[in-house]
């Protein structure tokens, strides 16, 4: 079948709710993906952080079949045998106390929200119906309508609402406003260690630290969104590793599978998964015996294959070769580890085109938020393949 006719199929019969680059995919290994027409790519994208081990990882894909033709779901009415190794193995590997497994992100945060203010009403004594959770300008938490109720994004929340009460929005980096935020009914403050989805912004230095330590001061629950950021994409297995220090609660997806399978997990490191009773709280595929085998395993790949040195390392190595190219359309380049962006002036005319022209040379890639262009492979990309891909992005920025 032709480019075209996949395209004329998706734009006639799918809901337009994405506006994708026209090019068909159809297999991938490692670094590279194919299309239809058997021209090859190298994804910089990863699926948003999705395939941080690369695409189709044999291991991990042994394990998938393996799994899938023993046991894919029982539901949580039964135990079933991968659940608690996968809960041990999580724990062991990030310090914490208790999971909560589900499948999307944005279900993980949901999750986290119905935990923090049940954790507020039990524990702290807050009145009924009055918790409030602190959320920064720009945050991105996935797309349910709670949390686009509390996004700064208007066209994320236009036409959507009415939307849950109970968040409160302040400047993102700033550790002042989180203080003067903070009133008794605070139970949380729910932040992403990058923002990736605003355009790579990096806070301050220490910000995660100080906002560590106000928590504590107040009492209130730091929640760490490390869905995009975790699992290896800035050079530690946590961004919170940066700073330091660790969350109380931290929400983890996308490579949990390493790109196989919706996964979704909670990590708490306080009582606050504690207040979960049964029947507060359930999914009917969170936890399923497919997807914990899948997670052990690409949890294991990530370690074992020392993926989170190679992102630090090759994410250097790609962000100072970057920061030579002298173009007149670039603003700022910025990243820490296999998280950058390279932010374009507005005269530029958007990061749109210049993605279109490098995907015609062979480089796959996304614009976010108009004018940033996002550089995040996955994580066993090698120095030759970011030589391939700077020639690349050399040629389009210096057009
Ligand atoms: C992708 C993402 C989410 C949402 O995850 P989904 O699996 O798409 O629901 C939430 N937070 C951050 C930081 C993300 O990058």
């Amino acid at each position: 079948m032709e480019t075209k006719r996949y395209i004329q199929l998706e734009e006639e019969l799918g809901a337009h709710n994405y506006k994708p680059l026209d090019v068909v995919l159809s297999h991938g290994e490692g670094v590279w993906v194919w299309d239809v027409e058997g021209n090859k790519y190298l994804d910089c994208l990863a699926a948003y952080s999705a395939v941080n081990q690369g695409h189709c990882h044999p291991v991990i894909m042994r394990t998938m079949i393996e799994q899938a033709s023993k046991l894919t779901l029982t539901s949580r009415a039964f135990r079933n045998d991968q659940l608690g190794l996968f809960y041990e193995e999580l724990c062991e590997l990030t310090n914490s106390h208790k999971v909560l497994p589900m499948n999307s992100g944005a279900e993980a945060v949901e999750t986290v929200i119905k935990a923090v203010r049940k954790w507020g009403y039990k524990v702290k004594g807050v009145p009924e119906n009055k918790a409030e959770v602190i959320v920064c300008d720009g945050n991105f938490h996935g797309r349910t309508i709670t949390i686009i109720g509390f996004s700064s994004e208007n066209q994320y929340r236009d036409g959507f609402g009415p939307f849950a009460p109970g968040f409160k929005l302040i400047p993102y980096g700033d550790i002042e406003a989180l203080e003067s935020a903070i009133t008794s009914n605070t139970v949380a403050f729910m932040v992403e260690p990058i923002q990736g989805e605003a355009g790579v912004v990096i806070p301050p230095s220490g910000y995660l630290k100080d906002a560590k330590s106000v928590c504590e001061k107040h009492d209130i629950v730091l929640i760490l969104d490390e869905i995009q950021t975790g699992l290896g994409r800035t050079g530690k297995l946590l961004a919170e590793e940066h700073d330091g220090i660790e969350a109380d609660v931290t929400v983890i997806g996308k490579a949990l599978s390493g790109g196989f399978y919706p996964i979704s997990a909670v990590l708490s490191n306080k009582a606050v998964l504690g207040v979960f009773i049964p029947g507060d709280h359930g999914s009917t595929f969170g936890g399923n015996p497919l997807a914990c085998a899948v997670a052990r395993t690409a949890l294991n790949v990530l370690i074992e294959e020392n993926m989170i040195d190679n992102a630090m390392k090759m994410g250097t190595y790609f962000l100072s070769q970057l920061k030579e190219i002298n173009s007149p359309y670039i603003k700022e380049t910025r990243g820490k580890g296999l998280m950058i962006g390279v932010e374009l002036l507005p005269e530029a005319g958007g990061a749109r085109p210049f993605c279109e022209r490098l995907m015609a040379l062979g480089l796959l890639c996304k614009e976010t938020h108009e004018n940033v262009i996002r550089f995040a492979p996955p994580l066993v990309i090698t120095k030759k393949e970011i030589d391939w891909a700077l020639a690349r992005i050399k040629t389009v920025l210096l057009e």
